[in-house]
């Protein structure tokens, strides 16, 4: 690649002796004695350092840069591992692989040494993380803020078909990439008292927390551009020390406190689609934003001297409503400490804030109670009724006479329990709202902020979500990063589009001869880790199907289930047939708490107990629960699929990015009209993806007539023996009420009963298809070449024009400099010098 560094000798022998001398002088390890993560965090250090000097220079660049710059603020950010993303990105891949040759070492098996990080649920998370790369990538000024939570998503194990949850503790293994700065610290206050003096309020809380940073660099592929995400971590603040406690000597009670606030950036909340209203996640959203928002200003003084011009130098954007009391934070600052009157801090406040929706389910939308906002944040509840008093005064001006609307449009919900609509706040301070694909969108302004679209018609728009094409496809898919350098060059990878020159290529039967061998290549790799880790052989011809992604009732796992036992009652019925082998294969977590969705895991497992162990189906199926799902076990799995199951229920899924990722590795999409699939659908066009199920209109007019899972039940044969079988015990002999309250007695919310015939029907024409090797491999051609649109890169540079009106820098504006050699001499030198 025209970007990396030459595998010259001397290029090789450099590198090796910068892995020897981290290894030797930052970890303290001897060659021969070195493990394997050992030589992991040395090289690390190694491509950290290059980072680090386009880090300091893009930093340095930025802040003498007059345009703007966007803070994208997230509770979840699912990085993944950075070694090899780092490597590809600085152009040392092949370089690092060399020298690791040479020190006889494997660099595969010292990059899947690397942990994965689990700080996300899943994508909402993974979004943030691909829009970091993009971002970088695209060379847009950006800083991503989270929280280091100490314990991550959990680890899953299924143990007798069961999921049972252990910690995550991911710190425990030195994780060589983060800088962490101990100079950057910020009090975040809780709790307290306001009162007021004259014109101004006073706060005197009651508790106080550090919030430390804790910086990851983030290098833009082939550009000297390189971002920073900063994540926070909570410390004991002082006055949280009982005095009397030390006083009387007891140090482990003063002690006691410390564990209490540190307890902020402990452990992620799992669960990403139902609200949780409880006061340590309240804590720990307004931990990041107060530490954020601290910082930016921080930041914009030394940069600008006032505040004044904030929003010309800042964009903030809010990741779901998760940081919304960003809001608020910054309001108080500007009004308490920088001395703004509230007409001049809101109009900057309005100008700076963005906001993305991520859902359209009621269960998922936050609101907290009025008084437990009180009680942790007094002075933020007074802001909160000053803009909401201000907000309804507009609307009441504008739509004179409509106290309906006024009510249905308060941030403060009077019915019951008097609460806060983070949406609705959200929604008023932001200069923009975005969905994230283009039906959500729509959807969005049509039901949820139905209101809001009447009293900002302007304010909405859609950004369909993306993915990096780095990671999804160089990092996980190097067979068919070889097929796309060989046939349509090497600029798909920041320039999605290009792949559309493989649309030349979908008749030509070497191309489609190479795309099938990559595929069975990916397939035979997924099958040996299966085989090493869950001991079940898979036949890499057989269709490999497959649904990976957070469990849940709306993804409908369990109309996958229905479809394999549907297809294992035909092949014991007709047993000679002419069967298509298949492999189902499933991953995903459930909330720990989602009793239905673990339900559904133990449901995949007895069934593929049943099913992989009966002889009469010689594994014709083979069903396949692979536990633990990350991104790193995503970027093993994706490149293997031949069908990607996206079968949500119509207007619940918002846009989905595992589509993406599948459809740009080759495979194959059956789905419903939801999301981006809806997307996907335009641009491959009907013959090359499967289609099936109700649309949105269909699924809202059943619900209005009141829909019954027993209606489709009593008619449908195929449909009636499946859930009898379930419900009878018939894949849980040991305790046949097991799923008694599943799918009929839940009531089918999700219309997975509706949904059944059509899918079915459709799984049939997928196994027909299937059988024409070269019809499949065109159209999975097809797909591969028309998803340019679903970069990352497009993506953030949509949100650059359209929302924040940021401008890319230029290469010009971060000057480029020479790399391996610096790695010798004094970097900082160097820098400095420039
Ligand atoms: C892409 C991704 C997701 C999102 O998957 P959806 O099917 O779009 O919900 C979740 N988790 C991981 C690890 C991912 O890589």
């Amino acid at each position: 690649m025209g970007h990396s560094t030459s595998l010259s000798p001397d290029n090789i022998q450099d590198v090796k002796k910068a892995i020897l001398h981290k290894l030797v002088f930052a970890l303290g390890v001897e060659p021969r004695e070195a493990s394997r993560r050992n030589w992991l965090n040395a090289a690390l250090r190694v491509v950290r350092d290059l980072s680090t000097q386009s880090w300091l220079q893009t930093r340095r660049s930025q802040a003498a840069n007059t345009s703007r710059r966007v803070y994208y603020l997230s509770m979840e950010f699912l990085m993944g591992r950075t070694f090899s993303n780092a490597m590809i990105a600085e152009g040392v891949y092949e370089l690092v692989k060399a020298a690791f040759d040479e020190l006889g070492q494997d660099l595969e098996d010292i990059i899947n040494e690397e942990g994965d990080p689990g700080l996300g649920n899943g994508g909402l998370g993974r979004l943030a993380a691909c829009y970091m790369d993009s971002l970088a990538a695209m060379k847009i000024p950006a800083i991503g803020y989270g929280i280091r939570y100490e314990y991550g998503m959990f680890r899953q194990e299924i143990k007798n078909g069961e999921q049972v949850e252990h910690p995550d503790y991911w710190l425990e293994q030195e994780f060589a990439w983060p800088y962490v700065r101990a100079s950057k610290r910020f009090k975040v206050r809780f709790g307290g008292r306001t009162w007021q003096e004259g014109k101004k309020t006073h706060w005197r809380a009651e508790e106080e927390i550090i919030a430390q940073a804790h910086d990851q660099l983030i290098p833009g592929f082939e550009t000297s551009a390189t971002n920073s995400l900063r994540l926070w971590s909570a410390h004991a603040g002082e006055k949280v020390f009982d005095l009397a406690d030390f006083n009387r000597g007891d140090y482990f009670a003063a002690m006691s406190h410390q564990n209490s606030s540190e307890n902020v950036s402990r452990v992620l909340y799992p669960d990403d689609s139902t609200y949780n209203g409880r006061e340590l996640r309240l804590r720990q959203e307004y931990f990041l934003c107060s530490a954020s928002v601290q910082d930016i200003l921080r930041r914009h003084e030394v940069e600008s001297g006032s505040c004044e011009n904030l929003a010309d130098k800042v964009a903030i954007h809010l990741n779901d409503t998760h940081p919304t009391l960003a809001i608020p934070e910054l309001m108080r600052i500007l009004i308490d400490d920088k001395g703004y009157d509230w007409a001049k801090a809101w109009e900057i406040t309005r100008k700076t804030f963005y906001y993305t929706n991520h859902t359209l389910m009621s269960e998922a939308l936050e609101s907290w109670p009025v008084e437990m906002i009180a009680r942790i944040l007094p002075r933020h509840l007074q802001i909160i009724f000053e803009i909401n008093e201000w907000f309804l005064q507009q609307v009441r001006e504008k739509f004179v006479g409509d106290d309906d609307l006024v009510r249905r449009v308060s941030i403060i919900d009077e019915n019951g329990e008097r609460r806060v609509r983070m949406a609705w706040l959200a929604v008023i301070a932001s200069s923009k709202v975005n969905g994230v694909a283009k039906i959500h969108s729509d959807l969005m302004v049509e039901s949820i902020f139905a209101d809001f679209a009447r009293i900002y018609p302007e304010r909405f728009t859609n950004v369909t979500n993306g993915v990096t094409p780095r990671r999804w496809i160089q990092i996980a898919n190097p067979g068919l990063t070889r097929i796309l350098d060989k046939h349509i060059g090497q600029n798909w990878r920041t320039a999605l589009t290009e792949l559309d020159k493989l649309n030349r290529l979908i008749d030509d039967p070497n191309v489609q001869a190479e795309v099938i061998a990559v595929k069975v290549e990916n397939k035979r790799k997924l099958a040996a880790y299966i085989e090493k880790t869950q001991g079940i052989t898979l036949n890499p011809e057989a269709i490999f199907d497959v649904q990976i992604k957070r469990i849940h009732k709306y993804k409908r796992q369990q109309l996958n289930v229905l479809h394999i036992i549907t297809l294992y009652n035909r092949i014991l019925k007709n047993p000679t047939a002419d069967w298509q082998p298949r492999v189902f294969i499933f991953a995903g977590k459930a909330a720990s708490a989602y009793y239905a969705a673990k339900k559904v895991i133990r449901l995949i497992n007895d069934v593929a107990n049943v099913v992989n162990n009966d002889p009469r189906i010689r594994d014709l199926i083979k069903v396949v629960f692979i536990p633990n799902y990350s991104v790193s076990l995503a970027q093993l799995i994706i490149p293997a699929a031949d069908l990607s199951e996206q079968i949500s229920l119509a207007g619940t899924e918002a846009s989905g990015t595992s589509n993406m990722k599948f459809a740009l590795n080759g495979a194959l999409t059956i789905g419903t009209l939801d999301g981006a699939n809806v997307e996907i659908l335009e641009r491959v066009g009907r013959e090359n993806i499967f289609i099936f199920g109700h649309t949105v209109e269909q699924v809202e007019a059943l619900r209005r007539n009141g829909y019954s899972p027993y209606h489709y039940f009593e008619r449908d044969g195929e449909l009636n023996e499946a859930i009898s079988q379930i419900l009878n015990g018939k894949f849980s002999p040991d305790d046949p009420y097991r799923y008694q309250d599943l799918i009929l007695n839940s009531g089918d919310y999700y219309q997975a009963c509706a949904d059944y015939r059509s899918y079915v029907d459709t799984q049939e024409q997928v196994a027909d298809y299937f059988r024409d090797k070269k019809a499949w491999a065109r159209s999975a051609m097809i797909n591969i070449a028309n998803m340019g649109y679903f970069s990352s890169d497009r993506s953030v540079l949509d949100y650059a024009r359209e929302i924040w009106q940021i401008e890319p820098m230029s290469d010009e504006q971060i000057a480029t400099q020479p790399k391996i050699a610096e790695l010798f001499t004094d970097a900082t030198e160097r820098v400095r010098s420039k």
